[in-house]
């Protein structure tokens, strides 16, 4: 496995940064999660727009131009030889020294990582996933600002140790107002006669690729689709709810906080936007 590290191609065991690193000391960096299916990575002008987006409000500069980052994701994919998998894209502020100070990180990291992705069994998408909501909230400034995606996850963190505990694969986090923000790692959506609806991002949800796509195939779909903000008593009370991610896709959720969702299983708007997204995939990427 041959990792991208500023410019090179280094093997797994070789990549190594330095302990000042801001993005290790402070959090001080952002990412992206990308999808290769079939040897075209999915949406990735939209992966580069949020990337580099999120660098220009944080003033960290990349060091590659739009183009140049994306012959290193496809060089990176050739090297690796991989057609269908997981891209993580890293651009760290670099290192400094001890202190807080941008100024005194001269160059930021680039880390490209290509691997095999571990999903959820088929059966999950067709059964649903059981789910809770969590005691972490969305905090401040990431609530007010969920369109940056920043290397500060320790809120997703603490909401995945909670999932753990609960022994659900993906749990609901509110925001501070107790409104009905997203996952650990991926955006929710509810149906509630026949329609859709998605907190929207001021709430404190990132403004995910999936999340866009779904909302692009329930306009194609003629689902009508609103997005407005919601509590968990919607959640509850909805028809279907499901989660939606680079790595998850689109993955229907059977209960929430012992309650459940519609048939208890995966219901019809769900499985039908799943198996468009899916012919999707394969033909919306780039080479
Ligand atoms: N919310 C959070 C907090 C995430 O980390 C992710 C995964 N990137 C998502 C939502 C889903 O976004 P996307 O569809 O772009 O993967």
């Amino acid at each position: 496995q041959w990792i991208y590290l500023n410019g090179e191609y280094v093997s797994k065991e070789n990549a190594k940064i330095s302990v000042y690193d801001h993005g290790f000391l402070y959090g001080d960096g952002i990412f992206e999660g990308i999808r290769i299916y079939g040897g075209n990575i999915f949406r990735c002008k939209e992966h580069l727009d949020r990337l580099y987006d999120s660098a220009k409000s944080i003033m960290l500069d990349i060091p590659l131009t739009r183009e140049e980052m994306q012959g290193a994701l496809v060089g990176t994919i050739r090297k690796n030889g991989l057609r269908d998998g997981y891209i993580r894209l890293v651009v760290s502020r670099g290192p400094g020294n001890l202190g807080l100070d941008p100024l005194r990180c001269p160059a930021a990291y680039v880390v490209i990582i290509v691997e095999q992705l571990s999903i959820y069994p088929e059966d999950a998408y067709r059964d649903g996933l059981r789910s809770v909501s969590v005691s972490p909230r969305r905090n401040l400034p990431d609530a007010l600002n969920p369109k940056i995606k920043s290397l500060n996850y320790l809120n997703n963190v603490l909401v995945k140790i909670q999932s753990n505990q609960a022994g659900v694969g993906e749990a609901i986090m509110l925001n501070a107002q107790g409104y009905v923000a997203e996952g650990s790692s991926d955006n929710i959506f509810v149906v509630k006669r026949g329609v859709v609806y998605t907190p929207p991002c001021y709430i404190g949800a990132l403004e995910g690729i999936t999340r866009g796509a779904i909302m692009e195939l329930c306009e194609r779909l003629g689902y009508k689709l609103k997005e407005e903000p919601f509590t968990l008593h919607d959640v509850y009370a909805a028809d279907e709810v499901f989660f939606t991610g680079t790595a998850a896709e689109v993955i229907a959720v059977r209960e929430v906080d012992g309650r459940a969702i519609g048939e208890g299983r995966a219901g019809p708007v769900t499985t039908r936007l799943l198996a468009e997204f899916r012919k999707l995939v394969t033909v919306d990427g780039v080479k």
